[in-house]
């Protein structure tokens, strides 16, 4: 059974000999052949037949095909024009997919939230997604807070583990951060090359970001929270003060920046590796008041 569906290296080289399919390296295109790893990541994305489902670039219909089968409806966005006559052919036996030609980073998801599902249906996005811009749709998708429960993706395995890394380990940074603010991310899956067609340069994972109801912390000002964030990261073997007074250079001196830090009990001399999103919170909501 499982032969027919989309997601095998035979029926996906039929339909590229069909339709003369050229991949686009530059889209990032690197299409799925393997339906147990499009099962894992269905599991992990928590679809049910009531859920709704947002993928991002569905290619050739792999994926879509699964979500289809899973879910109540899906709408997938895909910015290849020339992908849209064959997603017309192969997902023509499901009647719960739409197809919008958007580049994703330009969408209102919000708005086709709204207008293509029912009124409060739990919707995930799940996506194997384009490699080149990762982490600005995953940004996107957070930052936007839009209506959606989770988001389960394959991405590039090393910015999965910076997504979900903890504090005081190599992957640990901004990212993280800014990540983990919105979301609570965990590794669920590593996926070796042989799973795609063509093969990436690069190993996968899936990631799961499962959506906050609140912030884990409270920040007076999120922007100048995360610029602080970035700036406590700006030279990793730096040391928090120095990488603080450098950030602040223009509004405090050494001796002013010692004085905060010690009001807050962080000791300067850490790195910003070591602290975790409280800490970050504390320093920058401290640094914020003392303005
Ligand atoms: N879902 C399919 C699969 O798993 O076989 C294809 C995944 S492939 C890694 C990424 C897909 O995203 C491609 O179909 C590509 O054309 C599409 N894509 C690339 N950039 C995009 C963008 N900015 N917006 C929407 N789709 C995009």
């Amino acid at each position: 059974m499982s032969k027919k569906y989309i997601a095998t290296p035979s029926r996906t080289k039929e339909i590229l000999n069909k339709y003369k399919f050229s991949f686009k390296k530059s889209l990032g295109q690197n299409f799925l052949v393997d339906v147990n790893v499009l099962e894992n990541i269905i599991k992990h994305a928590g679809i049910d037949e009531e859920a709704g489902a947002i993928e991002i670039g569905p290619g050739m219909g792999a994926l879509t095909e699964q979500l289809a089968i899973h879910s109540d409806k899906v709408v997938a966005f895909e910015i290849d024009q020339r992908l849209l006559p064959i997603l017309k052919d192969t997902l023509h036996d499901y009647s719960n997919v739409e197809i919008i030609h958007q580049d994703i980073l330009e969408a209102d998801v919000e708005a086709v939230i709204r207008t293509h599902f029912k009124p409060n249906q739990p919707i995930h996005v799940v996506a194997n997604l384009p490699y080149y811009i990762t982490t600005p749709i995953l940004m996107k998708l957070v930052r936007d807070r839009l209506p959606v429960t989770s988001l389960t993706v394959m991405i590039q395995k090393e910015v999965a583990e910076r997504m979900a890394a903890k504090p005081n380990s190599k992957s640990y940074g901004s990212l993280t951060i800014a990540v983990q603010y919105y979301t609570e991310a965990k590794v669920v899956m590593t996926v070796p090359k042989s799973v795609f067609m063509p093969q990436p340069n690069v190993d996968s994972s899936i990631l799961q970001l499962v959506i906050r109801d609140k912030p884990p912390v409270e920040v007076v000002d999120e922007d100048f929270f995360f610029e602080l964030v970035q700036a406590s990261f700006a030279q990793r073997r730096k040391t928090l003060r120095n990488n603080l007074s450098n950030f602040f250079k223009e509004q405090y001196t050494k001796d002013e920046i010692t004085a905060i830090l010690e009001s807050t009990g962080i000791d300067g001399s850490r790195r910003g590796e070591s602290l975790d999103m409280e800490e970050f919170a504390l320093l920058a909501n401290t640094f914020y008041k003392s303005k």
